[in-house]
């Protein structure tokens, strides 16, 4: 039987890696190493390896559902469109909200804000990144001025000093974890700091345990020791930044001397001072994070402290160093270069910004305008907008996300959902949010369509098709236009393939203007900023000099402050959340993956051996985790890995939700929530 093979690049983390789809008589049945990609080299980790099993799933929806009497009826296309317009129609522009998804490519995020702003005219359009890097993209724009990951994923290799924070590379970003072993075993020092001894803390020189939410305390900490022994780049500093005298202010006060940063974080004063000399006297170092350091109430103050270190050593604009945001989702960085976001449109350009709006207005043309040109609700906003403020949203379009099982608090969501008039959403499988809706429309998966997808190192890729979707379903991109012309604009959605949509936002987007397919159909693609055709993309920003109008990096003096929620007498521990290896955010892909599946078919929650010994509980036992928001049984792992006083729940399972217990509790900016740490207590659960 004759096989095929088909090049593309991996839908789960924002690695990005590539690998060849296998198919037979039409059908995706395996995957093989594609070796001339420069992310992975061929290889791939277990995600990779087995991304084809859920693509032929009998799981798949298949035809459009509409429900009737609280029960989902099959329907066919034309009846699903045409009361989805009726309803769409019905509503103000200020009533209809959309979530755009980091799953689905760039061109389909970029139709879904465009029907959001122009069909719609609606200010609401968000996606999940506000649930991972929000802080990120405002944290960076404000020090540097552009808000992405500022070297590449082979350079980290290069680095003689990896300082690893809140991120589990090796189980959550695997292929990136590789260039950090590449890293040490060309002479590079790793330095990891983590609440749990988790298996990237088996690859590093020096491991710091330490309380969730402490992260501004190490980090001024740090500089504090940098800056007295002198070790400060003092050249960058003077040349490239402004405003070190503020945070100098700051990190030099009593506060942060490492004996009490010592008493914050619970991490010795020997380790804090061996991981200060390393730091500030080894160069290049290259700086990981990830949700540990954004989900936090002050996510974007995490961020800033994170860039601040990293302009006083000057490791920035040069190779080996960096401050790297690891993105989580395959597309969560082209969802937000594409606009998903309630205050840009692409490549960040403000929606508050008169010339910008009239750029978009004139080059979409609708007769009757766009939104306005202001700033929308962000997702945590729009959920705690339908419970406090009913009747304000009605309707809502989500494609590509579930956020009863991705958001903070799941029966606050729950009730916002219940409050909405219409609801429409467009995925894969019935997943949670979809048994909500009012109408489900069957869409295809990354095997089923080409496209692009922009990894976490800003690396713009292709996907290619493999195979048909199955039965009815269609690609979100035919869904976005047909419903456009049903909606009576079929002359602004003209296109009849991915490219003519890749080449529009090429043309309205400063940072993809050069960009083509031909040219991203190269193994190595191309990373943005790529503003003319001959330019060769940037794998490294920064490099002359930062993206404000000064060209100046911006120290920021930052304080710690508590998490929003801390231990008591009734909610003794601290609850952190987070990914495993074998699994992949809710589960919609990974369980219904069996390999994956039968690996890991279940989640727990991790508590340190000696608080287990106090509480009486054993390992495997299935006991009660309760916080504020509600209560989940689920089974205890008792381990010696997980700093005393803090509990972790994985949180890709629906049978045992950990986002039931955790608190929407928002940083102020980012509006991302502290997923990362809540109060819990833990129950024996006895027979009644
Ligand atoms: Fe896919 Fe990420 Fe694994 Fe690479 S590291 S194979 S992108 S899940």
């Amino acid at each position: 039987m004759e096989l095929k093979f088909v090049q593309t690049t991996c839908p789960y983390c924002g690695t990005g890696c590539s690998f060849n789809l296998v198919v037979k008589e039409g059908k995706v049945v395996g995957t093989q190493p594609y070796t001339r990609s420069p992310v992975n080299e061929g290889k791939v980790c277990p995600k990779g390896t087995y991304a084809h099993e859920f693509v032929n799933s009998p799981d798949r929806l298949t035809k459009p559902l509409i429900k009737k009497d609280g029960r989902f009826v099959e329907a066919t296309w034309d009846e699903a469109y045409d009361l989805i317009v009726q309803k769409f129609r019905s509503y103000r522009p200020d009533e209809f909200a959309a979530l755009a998804s980091a799953r689905v490519s760039n061109e389909e995020n970029y139709l879904m804000m465009k029907f959001t702003r122009g069909v719609m005219k609606s200010r609401h359009i968000d996606h999940c990144a506000r649930l991972c890097h929000a802080s990120t993209v405002a944290g960076l724009a404000a020090s540097f001025g552009s808000g992405a990951m500022t070297n590449s994923i082979p350079d980290i290799a290069e680095s003689k000093c990896v300082f690893v924070i809140g991120s589990n590379t090796f189980e959550q970003h695997p292929l990136i974890g590789r260039r950090i072993v590449q890293a040490r075993m060309n002479g590079a020092k790793v330095i990891y700091a983590d609440p749990r001894y988790t298996p990237t803390a088996r690859q590093a020189d020096l491991y710091m345990q330490f309380v969730p939410g402490t992260d501004v305390a190490i980090l001024n900490g740090l500089m504090q020791e940098i800056i007295r022994n002198g070790w400060e780049d003092k050249e960058f500093i003077e040349t490239r930044t402004r405003d070190y005298e503020k945070l100098k202010e700051v990190v030099m006060k009593e506060d942060y001397s490492l004996e009490n940063v010592s008493k914050i974080s619970g991490i010795p004063v020997e380790h804090l001072k061996t991981a200060a000399e390393w730091f500030g006297t080894i160069r290049p170092g290259a700086i990981l994070y990830s949700m540990g350091i954004t989900q936090h109430t002050v996510g974007v103050d995490n961020v800033r402290s994170i860039a601040n270190i990293q302009m006083l050593t000057g490791n920035l604009g040069k190779p080996g160093a960096g401050v790297n945001a690891l993105r989580g989702q395959n597309n969560v960085q082209g969802a937000c270069d594409m606009g998903c976001l309630p205050n840009v449109f692409t490549g960040y350009q403000k929606v508050t910004d008169e010339g910008v709006h009239k750029k978009f207005a004139d080059a979409w043309g609708f007769p009757d305008g766009i939104c306005e040109p202001e700033t929308g609700y962000e997702v945590t906003v729009m959920m705690n907008v339908l419970v406090d403020n009913p009747g304000e949203l009605k309707c809502m379009y989500i494609m590509g996300e579930n956020p009863m099982l991705s958001d903070p608090d799941i029966n606050h969501v729950r009730e916002a959902i219940g409050n909405l008039e219409f609801l429409v959403v467009q995925d894969i499988f019935l997943t949670e949010t979809a048994e909500l809706a009012d109408v489900v429309l069957p869409s295809a998966c990354y095997a089923e369509r080409d496209g692009t997808q922009t990894s976490t190192e800003r690396r713009v890729q292709m996907w290619r098709k493999a195979q048909e979707p199955p039965g009815e379903a269609k690609e979100d991109w035919k869904i976005l236009c047909e419903l456009a012309a049903k909606m009576g604009y079929a002359e602004q959605f003209p296109y009849q393939d991915m490219e003519e949509i890749f080449n529009e936002i090429a043309a309205l987007t400063p940072s993809y203007h050069g960009m083509s397919y031909e040219r991203l159909e190269r193994p190595e693609a191309l990373h943005w900023p790529c503003p003319t055709a001959e330019h060769p993309g940037t794998p490294i920003l920064h490099r002359e000099k930062f993206s404000h109008p000064d060209g100046l990096g911006v120290f920021a003096p930052i304080e710690w402050q508590p998490p929003a929620e801390v231990p008591d007498a009734e909610y003794p521990y601290i609850l952190t959340t987070g990914r495993i290896l074998w699994h992949w955010h809710t589960g919609s892909m990974t369980r219904r993956s069996r390999t994956l599946d039968s690996e890991v078919p279940t989640g727990w929650i991790e508590i340190n051996a000696g608080d287990a010994k106090e509480l009486g509980i054993q390992n495997g036992e299935i006991v009660r985790a309760v916080t504020r928001r509600g209560s989940v049984n689920v089974p205890a792992k008792v381990t010696p890995d997980i700093m005393r006083g803090v509990m972790f729940m994985p949180f890709h399972f629906a049978e045992c939700p950990a986002n039931l217990l955790t608190h929407n509790a928002l940083d102020p900016i980012a509006k991302i929530p502290e997923f990362k740490a809540c109060a819990v207590r833990v129950e024996k659960i006895t027979e009644a």
